[in-house]
């Protein structure tokens, strides 16, 4: 019962893999499938065939 609480806040979960994403500028990440889900108007579009597969090396390149 205590789930549904939670589940409002701003923590986006992978649809293919159920892990979490990691938010970058445009995109939120799943590191697991190497997927990049595309952000709209600030609403994250989590569909997997809206998913952009990551380059490899771009797991790494998290500095800022
Ligand atoms: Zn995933």
């Amino acid at each position: 019962m205590d789930g549904q609480a939670l589940a409002r806040a701003e923590v986006f979960v992978c649809p293919r893999c159920k892990g979490a994403l990691a938010a970058a500028a445009e995109a939120l990440r799943c590191a697991a499938c190497r997927l990049a889900y595309p952000v709209a108007d600030g609403i994250p579009v989590l569909l997997i065939d809206e998913a952009m597969p990551m380059a490899s090396g771009d797991l790494s390149s998290s500095s800022e």
